[in-house]
């Protein structure tokens, strides 16, 4: 059936969407999804599908819309966001809310995360319906707010809430992608787990006084030192058997001798050497240990004032199966000051599915037949995404927008010039339309 579906026709009018959908300026905060939900909604009505527009207040709602069977097979349902991070138009090439169709990309915030995923899906569901496709199982949209600042008013509140419209059994959401040569060849990096965020407040607290007679007991004196301590803090290599699967795939596009050398690379004692390289490569290097980052620093009102306190901000983020108090008990040694108190800011479990359920074979079956070649590796996110309220009610949740990004699209998202190429987003469509079929 996707052999008579004319693509070059289906790609002009998701292209349009998109650019009519970047236009609605939904950045969070404030949000105001709204209007980008009756925006959705309409199209979708228009088509004879059946959305609901869940309002959270007047300002924001989630959009959800769902292709009825009989079956009793448990839904899957396509996640996708409505709200972006906010943009510095000067420092765009284009305007960042113009939507601009050009040279084979359209351009704009959120293109790439998520209004892209966003507009497959929405396709992909559009597509069944014109199609008349015979489906296994229900299969449910949700295009939620509040992604890009926690949740509350968006996937959080709608599974709180509205269960019963999203109860899924399956979840295809953003977070995993395919990347074009990384490390030299194209990969399908599908993500079915999420490190969890552990964000701490460190408090040193002393003694104030005249900034003209330095004294020990300076909060700030303590809580530098400390923070030293915690910046030259080497967490543990940790490798998940996914993650290792997946370096020695990468291992092969290198140079030689690394192809040869990758099955002994790959082990804990020589990530310990390699450290220093690692780091270099960021993205790598957040998904082999618990990280720490220091974020937040505040203290002191005036000049000539030492304060009685100062306060440090950590985001560290733990990998799947890691124990947060036995991390925070590593902490408190590397701080070795009792003057020092830690206090939890937020806290979410590292989430997890299966890497080998029978969901991500079928993903991995349509991605072999479009995709002929291109190895694809689950792999675990540095980030975190909406998929984990959808894990903690039992849902199977990958993250995977199913199209091969170039380098430069990746790193566009939440940064400057942010555009989808109409190629992966003809991919990303077919690929999410035979899934709902297939599966
Ligand atoms: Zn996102």
């Amino acid at each position: 059936m996707t052999d008579t579906i004319q693509w070059d026709k289906v790609v002009a009018e998701a292209a349009q969407i998109l650019s009519d959908y970047i236009k609605i300026d939904t950045t969070d905060p404030p949000g105001n999804e709204k209007r980008a939900a009756e925006f959705l909604a309409g199209i979708l009505r228009k088509e004879g599908l059946e959305p609901e527009v869940l309002s959270y207040n007047e300002h924001r709602a989630n959009l959800v819309c769902r292709i009825r069977t009989k079956s009793s097979e448990k839904p899957l349902l396509l996640l996708s966001h409505m709200d972006v991070v906010g943009a510095v138009a000067q420092d765009w090439l284009i305007p960042p809310f113009s939507g601009l169709i050009k040279d084979g990309y359209v351009w704009g915030r959120g293109t790439v995360d998520c209004k892209g995923m966003g507009v497959m899906e929405l396709m992909a569901l559009v597509l069944l319906k014109r199609a008349g496709v015979t489906l296994k199982r229900d299969i449910i949209m949700l295009a939620n707010a509040d992604e890009e600042a926690g949740g509350e008013s968006g996937a959080q509140w709608v599974v709180e809430n509205h269960w019963d419209k999203v109860a899924a059994g399956f979840v295809l959401n953003e977070g995993g992608m395919g990347i074009q040569n990384m490390f030299g060849r194209n990969m399908m990096l599908p993500c079915f787990g999420e490190k969890g965020p552990l964000w701490l407040k460190l408090k040193a607290k002393g003694e104030s006084g005249h900034g003209s007679m330095p004294t020990d007991k300076n909060p700030n004196n303590k809580l530098v030192a400390a923070l030293a301590r915690i910046a030259r803090h080497e967490t543990r290599f940790t490798l998940l058997p996914e993650m290792k699967r997946m370096l020695l795939e990468a291992g092969k596009g290198m140079q030689f001798p690394v192809p040869l050398l990758m099955p002994v690379l790959v082990n804990r004692m020589f990530l310990n050497l390699l450290r220093g390289r690692l780091k270099k490569m960021k993205k790598i290097n957040a998904l082999l240990r618990n990280t720490i980052s220091i974020t937040n620093l505040k203290s002191g009102f005036k000049e000539n004032v030492i304060p009685s306190e100062s306060e440090a901000v950590l985001d560290c983020r733990l990998l799947p199966g890691q124990d947060k108090d036995a991390f925070l008990d590593e902490l408190k040694q590397v701080i070795d000051d009792p003057d020092i108190e830690t206090e939890v800011v937020q806290f979410h479990q590292p989430s997890l599915s299966p890497s080998d359920d029978r969901f991500m074979e079928v993903i991995k079956k349509v991605i072999a037949r479009n995709h002929p070649g291109v190895p694809f590796y689950p792999i675990i996110g540095a980030g975190f995404t909406d998929s984990r309220f959808f894990r903690e009610k039992g849902a199977l949740a990958y993250g995977f927008i199913p199209c091969l990004f170039t380098q430069e699209e990746v790193d566009s998202m939440h940064g400057i010039n942010e555009k989808i190429s109409l190629k992966c987003l003809e991919d990303g469509i077919k690929n999410i339309f035979e899934l709902c079929k297939e599966f």
